[in-house]
C-alpha cells in the first residue's frame, strides 16, 4: 500500500517535473535574442558589419561571435555607458541600432546570389585614384560613374551585379592592381568622397 502511493508520488512528481521543464525551456527560448561570446549566424554578422562600421573592430563579419568581436561590445558598452558584459542584450542591441531578431526569411538568400565578406575602398576618377590610367574608361568600357565597382575577376566575374550595404547597387565592371581576393573599389564622383568612404568590411551580395 505505502509503496503503490509512492509510486504514484513519484511519477506525479516526475511529470510536473517535465512539465516544469517544457514551460522554463519555452521562456527561454522567447528571450534568445541575446547574442553572445559562442553565438553563431546572420544576427551575428550583423551585429558585427555594424561594429565595424561604428570604428569597433570586431573582426571580418563572419557570423562567429569570438574574442574580437566580445572586445569590440565591451568597448561599446563602456563609450555609450550601458553594462559591459560583452553581450548584446535588449540595450546594447538598440544602441548599436540593430533590428530585432532577423527574420529567418531575410537570411536567406535568393537564388543565384551568393554573400561575400569583402574589404572595400572607395575611389575616383582622379590621377591619384587611377595612375597610371587617370580619365580612362572602366575596364569594360563604361564611363566611370557611382555604381562601377572595380574588382578581381578571379573572385567576382565581370558584368556580376553586386549590393554593397552603405553604397547601394554596383555593377562588377573595373579592375584594378591593388584589387586582389576580398577586395572592392568603389567608384566615387568626388575624391573626397572616396575618402570619406575609407575601409570598410561589408557582406556584399553578388549576382
Ligand atoms: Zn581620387
Amino acid at each position: 500500500m505505502t509503496n503503490i502511493k509512492t509510486g504514484i508520488a513519484t511519477t506525479l512528481s516526475i511529470l510536473v517535473l517535465v512539465a516544469m521543464m517544457f514551460v522554463l525551456n519555452g521562456e527561454a527560448m522567447a528571450a534568445t535574442n541575446n547574442l553572445y561570446w559562442g553565438c553563431k549566424g546572420p544576427e551575428v554578422v550583423q551585429a558585427q558589419t555594424v561594429l565595424n562600421q561604428k570604428g569597433y573592430w570586431a573582426g571580418n563579419a563572419d557570423g562567429i561571435f569570438g574574442p574580437k568581436t566580445y572586445q569590440a561590445v565591451v568597448k561599446f558598452q563602456r563609450d555609450n555607458k550601458l553594462q559591459a558584459d560583452g553581450i548584446i542584450g535588449p540595450q546594447t542591441r538598440k544602441a548599436l541600432g540593430l533590428t530585432k531578431a532577423a527574420p529567418a526569411t531575410a537570411t536567406a538568400v535568393s537564388r543565384g546570389s551568393r554573400v561575400m565578406t569583402m574589404i572595400t575602398t572607395g575611389y575616383c576618377g582622379c590621377d591619384k585614384c587611377n595612375w597610371p590610367y587617370g580619365g580612362q574608361p572602366s575596364y569594360m568600357g563604361l564611363p566611370l560613374a557611382p555604381g562601377i565597382v572595380a574588382v578581381d575577376p578571379n573572385v567576382i566575374s565581370m558584368g556580376s551585379h553586386l549590393y554593397i550595404p552603405g553604397y547601394g547597387s554596383g555593377l562588377a565592371a573595373d579592375q584594378g592592381n591593388a584589387i586582389k581576393g576580398n577586395r572592392l573599389d568603389l567608384f566615387f564622383n568626388t575624391h573626397q568622397e572616396a575618402l570619406n568612404w575609407g575601409i570598410k568590411t561589408v557582406n556584399v551580395t553578388i549576382w
